[in-house]
């Protein structure tokens, strides 16, 4: 038995692309409310989730006043839509906020314990997480001092050695 953690059914499941667009209005501000289905993974940090997204909500409506400063208005309603259709941005950050936190909890819980290095579905992985698919490694040490999760975007898996099967989300 083993606990497979696999950071992109993680947010699929929890943390939808949709429940991420809505996260922040289009009048570029984040309403806590917004935030409630995080309420899934009581370990996170609310508040730190919200703070990616409200800052991200200021980058989008720095830009579309710069915009408006050079009297590009088409720009910057298109920029405009594109946080209201596919904010892009907003999903990569807060989407990595959240595997960052999990990432920190399973250090938590689970260190000293042994696991296996599982692949990222990521575009474009890491070459040097490549290398490391497979390996057995212990939570907290990693390989090399690195192990899933530690660096932004990484969107590797874990095989978590234990008798159990489920990963403890409490
Ligand atoms: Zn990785």
């Amino acid at each position: 038995m083993s606990i497979i953690y696999d950071p992109r059914k993680l947010l699929r499941e929890v943390v939808p692309e949709t429940k991420i667009k809505r996260m922040v209005s289009r009048r570029l501000d984040v309403k806590r409310a917004s935030l409630s289905f995080i309420d899934a993974l009581p370990f996170i940090d609310k508040k730190a989730v919200a703070s990616v997204a409200l800052k991200t909500a200021k980058d989008y409506k720095k830009r579309v006043d710069k915009l408006a400063q050079k009297k590009d208005r088409d720009a910057g309603r298109d920029l405009e839509s594109d946080l209201a259709k596919n904010p892009r941005q907003l999903i990569n950050r807060v989407e990595n906020e959240v595997i960052f936190q999990v990432h920190l909890m399973i250090k938590e819980k689970y260190r000293g314990q042994q696991a296996r290095w599982l692949p990222s579905d990521a575009e474009e992985p890491r070459p040097e997480h490549q290398a490391n698919y497979g390996k057995v490694y212990t939570i907290g040490e990693g390989i090399n001092g690195v192990e899933p999760g530690d660096e932004p975007g990484c969107k590797c898996g874990v095989e978590i050695l234990v008798n159990e099967t489920e990963l403890d989300l409490g």
